[in-house]
């Protein structure tokens, strides 16, 4: 490994990385895996490789860089991924809310004791998990990939991974070729890799965030509270959010259908929130993609997608850490086991080890809020029954279980039958009353337009 690692920090333009190779079986030979992306999916598969005995290079185009992210994470994160307690900048334990007409709901009556919703700024995050790869045996490589050079022969010839080496030990911006059994596809929602192997495009969100450092009185507002807003104000499929992170909020807000406007709508989050962030400092202003969909093809060959490359945020909440965690490790997995079986990875065996266990676990998770999304973020009527609907403690229960722990609470037929009742009472009250906000504000508006043509 040590030799790997001096071969990728001399690397001269262009140079080879070549680790000695002999593709019969039975493997004589590590496995070799270019993971792109150094951000959780890419770290966590690294780590899975390395700690199964496979050479793992982690090619990470911005290792000091912070992954424009609000960094909520569920709970059950911290113990399967093992992550130190002290990484978490805040324990959230009141998230609260808002329906267009300002209707709060506290989504914290259900939360049981010691639960919480554990808050991390992802350039510490995504740090340490690069880190506990590097000491499982993955070789860190910083450089941009720029392209795949495809095997000649699918099943046993190598590919060759091209990519700028950005190694501060080495010369810099040095263009270096990386020979390797299979790759990893961890690059994000722009992913060079998927387009590299013709993976099929997927639509994405606009997501847009601000860093804002508040009086130490009005931070203390948010100590253990989150906020989310919904509302065509704040974004029109989407939410806004108020996090707090160590000594700041993230204020931010997305959208696909209004994407021009995302300036506008981050206008209305502040706007919404006005009184509770004043006096505050923005100290960094970020926006990125956020896939919408799974990609049409997540396995290319012996080329796999995992996290926001493949696809992997539910619609309704916006979360992705913990998926890309998740589907970096069973993929890291599935290649190093089939490698320790066969001597080979195969196109079918990660299908099989990876995205058939994947779409095992989570196909309806995604599904179902997904067609949340559409229920309740489709109007402002919608979202004043979604509201509504988070005051109850039955609601809370199950979305806390489901989002903290990531398992779906066993069914409880009567709460569940009149959850279904509620809500559908809900969606017809707030129709009418969805209906007035929205005459209200047109109300306004007409008045507002009246004032400007008078002047
Ligand atoms: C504003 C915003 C707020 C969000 N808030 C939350 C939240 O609160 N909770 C949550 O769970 N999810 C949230 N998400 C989603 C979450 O950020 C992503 O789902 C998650 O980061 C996916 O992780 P990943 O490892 O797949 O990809 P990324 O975190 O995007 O990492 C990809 C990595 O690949 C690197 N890379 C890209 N191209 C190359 C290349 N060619 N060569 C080398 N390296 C390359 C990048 O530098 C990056 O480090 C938010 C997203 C946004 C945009």
């Amino acid at each position: 490994m040590a030799a790997a690692v001096a071969a990728a920090a001399a690397c001269h333009s262009p140079a080879r990385l070549v680790v000695s190779c002999s593709s019969s079986a039975p493997p004589r030979r590590p496995l070799r895996v270019a993971v792109v992306g150094g951000g959780p999916a890419g770290a966590s598969a690294a780590e899975a490789l390395a700690s199964a005995g496979a050479q793992a290079f982690l090619l990470e185009r911005n290792p000091s860089g912070a992954k424009p992210c609000g960094g909520a994470i569920p709970l059950c994160m911290l113990d399967e991924f093992a992550i130190p307690r002290d990484l978490v900048d805040r324990r959230v334990t009141r998230m609260r809310v808002l329906s267009p007409s300002n209707l709060a709901a506290d989504f914290s009556r259900a939360l049981p004791p010691g639960a919480h919703i554990p808050m991390l700024r992802r350039e510490v995050l995504d740090s340490f998990l690069r880190r506990r790869a590097a000491d499982a045996g993955a070789t860190l490589v910083p450089g941009l990939v720029t392209s795949l050079s495809l095997p000649s022969d699918p099943a046993t010839d190598p590919y060759l991974v091209h990519y700028i080496s950005s190694d501060s030990g080495g010369p810099s911006s040095s263009r270096c070729v990386l020979e390797v059994d299979a790759v990893i596809g961890a690059d994000g929602a722009n992913s060079r890799v998927a387009r590299e192997v013709g993976a099929g495009d997927y639509s994405t969100a606009i997501a847009f965030q601000e860093r804002i450092r508040l009086p130490d009185e009005a931070m203390a507002y948010y100590d253990d509270l989150a906020e989310m807003y919904v509302g065509g104000d704040v974004s029109p499929d989407f939410y806004g959010w108020v996090f707090p992170k160590c000594d700041h909020v993230a204020v931010g807000t997305g959208t696909v259908a209004a994407k021009p406007e995302i300036k506008r709508l981050q206008a209305g989050i502040r706007a919404r929130a006005a009184g509770k962030v004043a006096g505050g400092r923005v100290v960094r202003v970020e926006a990125h993609p956020i896939p919408e969909h799974p990609r049409p093809r997540r396995v290319v060959g012996r080329v796999a997608l995992v996290g926001d490359a493949a696809g992997y945020v539910t619609r309704c909440s916006g979360e992705g850490i913990y998926f890309a965690a998740r589907s970096g490790r069973l993929c890291g997995r599935a290649m190093a086991d089939e490698w320790g079986l066969t001597g080979a990875v195969t196109e079918a065996g990660i299908r099989s080890g990876y995205l058939r266990r994947w779409d095992d676990e989570f196909r309806t998770t995604f599904r179902f809020l997904d067609l949340l999304q559409r229920v309740f973020y489709g109007g402002n009527a919608g979202r004043e029954a979604l509201v509504e609907m988070c005051a109850d403690e039955h609601v809370q229960r199950r979305t806390f279980d489901s989002y903290l722990h990531k398992r779906m609470a066993p069914a409880e037929p009567w709460g569940d039958l009149r959850l279904l009742w509620r809500t559908a009472a809900a969606m017809v009250r707030c129709g009418v009353l969805g209906r007035e906000v929205e005459r209200l504000r047109r109300l306004e508006q007409q008045a507002a337009d009246q004032v400007r043509l008078r002047h």
